[in-house]
């Protein structure tokens, strides 16, 4: 089977390494990938905005089946353009990416199907947006609607604070995306991620992991789109990933049916629990970047016939393995991210890291230039540590990490605190 992966960064990495794994792969390439893809598959250039130009690369190409990676193109509807084409791909259609691609959609979803999420109320204008909050006081939670890089959501300590994000939505800073804005309840808790798979009809489960979005150890510094991450999360026990399904994955595979737009692809909860349990603060329609590198190691089964199940309506009756070994990721990213950063600064020492036993490593923003590898971007490799533990796992990235010679790169030293203060405290 061939097939065309599309993105280009860590999640798109680890995908490549997992389908280049699969028996049923006779080639595979990757548009338009990077340095560390290049090992797994034939990267091509492509701009994935351009749907046309996606379409006929992979006509070009003969490919049997499409992969995308990235939230972007699916919410710009590319699943329904390329299958509009006649090319089998896996992913949800527009319609089904709004539960990503607009915040109020998937708010009205929850409270029309009883899905345990944070109260709020969705405004198109700041006037009636600021009276909201007059009433509701802070902490609360502002949103911009739509897709807007990670960077549109508020946690506002404070009125003020809330109403100048108001003002900051509305005025445009994140174009057609803050013409609605979502109020919300603010939730204490512990987050967690976990992800199902689905075929419109049914959904299966993967797994649990838990990132690291600030910049800084001990989760100080800026919001990134992730500094590392983990799996499976010691907290997240079985029966709340029973209920993960019960309450959350299958309601919503229900709803999208009944609304005509039936969910295929990953759906990835993130989730608050709270004291009352597990709330819902978001959906996203695709692996986590950096989670779905520490998912692909996790997995035995193969990959790609899971994808096909899912895009044939097939999951029924299937099933997928893990091992109980922890994986662990930590982000390395050029200083300065995520502020301004420099380009092309050269990275040493990768091939003996990749050496060492249970250690992968998986390249977003990178470079080949001249036979070296160079820094292409802010987050630019993922370093993943295995064990029988998160602390294991975690001893083992770091142990790679060392070995890795790039003076311009940064990393967090405390990805798996959580997880691994509770290993410790068991009896
Ligand atoms: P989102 O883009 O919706 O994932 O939000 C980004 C981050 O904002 C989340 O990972 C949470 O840390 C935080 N957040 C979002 N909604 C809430 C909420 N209702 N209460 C507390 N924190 C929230």
């Amino acid at each position: 089977m061939k097939i065309l992966l599309l993105g280009g960064g860590g999640r798109e990495h680890a995908l490549a390494w997992k389908i280049a794994a699969s028996p049923l792969t006779t080639k595979l390439w990757c548009a338009p990938g990077n340095a560390g893809i290049a090992n797994e598959a034939e990267c091509v250039p492509v701009d994935l905005t351009d749907h046309a130009a996606v379409i006929a690369l992979a006509r070009k190409l003969g490919v049997d089946f499409v992969v995308v990676g990235p939230d972007n193109p699916l919410v710009a509807g590319i699943v329904d353009d390329l299958e509009a084409a006649g090319l089998r791909t896996f992913g949800p259609t527009k319609a089904a990416a709004r539960l990503e691609g607009s915040k109020g959609f998937t708010k009205d979803l929850c409270r029309r199907y009883g899905i345990p999420t944070a109260a709020y109320e969705r405004f198109s204008d700041a006037a009636s947006a600021k009276a909201y909050l007059k009433v509701k006081g802070a902490p609360i939670v502002v949103k911009a609607d739509g897709l807007a890089l990670g960077k549109g959501v508020v946690v506002a300590q404070s009125v003020d604070d809330a109403e100048a994000a108001i003002d900051t939505m509305f005025g445009g800073a994140f174009g057609a995306s803050g013409d609605e804005v979502v109020i919300e309840e603010f939730l204490s808790g512990e987050e967690v991620s976990f992800f199902a798979l689905c075929d419109g009809e049914t959904a299966i489960p993967l797994a649990s992991a838990q990132d690291h979005k600030r910049a800084f150890d001990s989760d100080k510094g800026p919001n990134t789109g992730g500094m590392g991450a983990y799996s499976p999360v010691p907290a997240f026990t079985d029966d709340l990933a029973r209920q993960a399904m019960s309450d959350f994955v299958l309601p919503t595979v229900r709803a999208m049916k009944e609304m005509g737009c039936p969910f295929k692809g990953i759906l990835y909860l993130g989730l608050m629990l709270t004291a009352q349990g597990p709330k819902l603060i978001e959906y996203n329609v695709r692996f986590g970047d950096p989670e779905c590198q520490v998912l692909m190691l996790r997995l035995i089964s193969d990959l790609v016939p899971a994808l096909i199940a899912s895009r044939d309506g097939q999951l029924k009756n299937f099933d997928l393995r893990w091992y109980d070994e922890a994986a662990l990721t930590v982000v390395m990213a050029t200083q300065g991210y995520p502020g301004s950063y420099g380009k092309g600064s050269v990275i040493r020492g990768l091939d003996a890291a990749g050496a060492m036993e249970g250690v992968e490593i998986f390249h977003a923003g990178t470079k080949a230039k001249d036979g070296a590898i160079t820094a292409n971007g802010g987050r630019v490799l993922n370093v993943c540590g295995t064990g029988k533990t998160v602390a294991e796992a975690q001893r083992c990235a770091y142990a790679a990490v060392e070995k890795i010679d790039w003076p311009e790169g940064f990393c967090r030293r405390d990805i798996g605190y959580l997880a691994i203060g509770r290993e410790a405290s068991k009896p």
